[in-house]
């Protein structure tokens, strides 16, 4: 019998905490606070606790977030910043955004960028750094610092896909000079809408993009330089409270989903690899098989919809032509590229819905 298992099903989450959002959001429309409301800043605090930093900024998307990031730290036109080419667009789409150049280098078998790729690709222009928390597990922040240090670089974690993943109980978005969260349906805490956060220690830091994501303003008619408009709805924010009550739940749920796959496939295909001290949250369950294509088409076949993140590498980009790292050699990146898959996971998937998935790739192989 075929069962329908969806990629996400974002609406379970809504009804499962039905209540609670609907007050929440009721509460913010009777209020007539619809930008930086109170919410606003009692979600910031919640966000900064969890990312283990003293300042955690809401801003409109995480696209946002990684530009106003990388702005703060002063990247500008003719600097280049290092970001792996398995990545989202927006990676890469953010450093364009500021004027900067992406030079792009290559990843690990765990996804995450490889300091060793991106320390031979540091010139004279080399401002930043941007591991990307790819999947939610960790990138290898302890090298990638050490390199920043050397060389005197900054570190921008790309956090979008990895909330509450840590090393050591470090968590990301804290170990760099900045961390860029995205809170759009997909990622692990999620807003009704677009959303995202930066992170930052720094006061000073802090304090600037407090104005910048503000049109610049120090105060209601003083513009102290041309900022933006970036601000994250009181609605969207009184959801993420509403919400983020649930996280740990939430990411434990991703984890044991995870343990699952694992438990169930890890005798017939790569599986995610477990390292001792690294707290992955599993935004993705990624599989590596030869035969991917195939077993794309018959899980599609028997109901089950999986995804490829990401199809295309960065460098391999239309627009990124200009950017000439067709000329660079990407070994492992382009390994997983055809091998990688991405199994449903969302923390109000089914048992029955998991082991059915486990069950499709068992019998695609033969092998019940
Ligand atoms: C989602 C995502 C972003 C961008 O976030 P938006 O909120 O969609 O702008 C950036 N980087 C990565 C790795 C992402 O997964």
């Amino acid at each position: 019998m075929t069962t329908n298992v969806p990629f996400v099903a974002l609406n379970r989450q809504y009804e499962a905490m039905k209540d609670d959002i609907d007050n929440a959001i009721f509460e913010v429309l009777r209020s007539g606070n619809y930008v930086l409301g109170r919410e606003v800043e009692l979600f910031e605090a919640e966000l900064a606790k969890i990312c283990g930093v003293k300042h955690a900024l809401t801003v409109a998307n995480g696209t946002d977030a990684l530009v106003m990031a990388l702005k703060v730290l002063g990247v500008r036109p003719n600097d280049e910043v290092i970001v792996p080419t398995n990545s989202f667009i927006a990676s890469a789409g953010a450093v364009v955004q500021v004027g900067a150049k992406p030079v792009f280098c290559d990843v690990r078998h765990d996804h995450n960028i490889d300091p060793n790729d991106a320390l031979k690709k540091i010139t004279a222009k080399t401002k930043a750094i941007m591991p990307v928390h790819l999947t939610g597990k960790p990138a290898d922040m302890v090298s990638i610092c050490s390199l920043a240090n050397e060389h005197n670089l900054f570190v921008v974690e790309d956090a979008a896909q990895a909330i509450g993943a840590s090393i050591d109980n470090q968590t990301v978005g804290s170990m760099g000079d900045i961390g860029a969260f995205s809170l759009h349906p997909l990622k692990n805490l999620f807003v009704f809408g677009d959303g995202g956060f930066i992170t930052v220690n720094c006061p000073w830091l802090y304090e600037k993009l407090v104005k910048m994501r503000n049109h610049g303003l120090a105060d209601r008619n003083t513009c102290s330089f041309w900022g933006q408009n970036s601000r994250l709805d009181t609605l969207h924010c009184a959801v993420g409270l509403a919400k983020i009550q649930h996280f740990d739940k939430i990411t434990e749920r991703f984890i044991q989903i995870a343990d699952q796959y694992t438990a169930g496939l890890s005798d017939i295909v790569t599986v995610p690899e477990n390292v001792a001290g690294v707290v992955s949250v599993f935004h993705n369950y990624v599989i590596v098989v030869e035969e991917r294509d195939r077993l794309m088409k018959f899980l599609i076949e028997h109901g089950v919809e999986t995804k490829i993140h990401y199809p295309t590498l960065l460098h391999r980009q239309p627009a990124a032509a200009g950017f000439g790292g067709l000329d660079d050699a990407f070994p492992v990146a382009d390994f997983l590229n055809s091998r990688q898959l991405s199994l449903p996971i969302f923390p109000e998937i089914t048992q029955a819905e998991i082991q059915y998935v486990i069950q499709c790739i068992r019998s695609f192989f033969g092998n019940q």
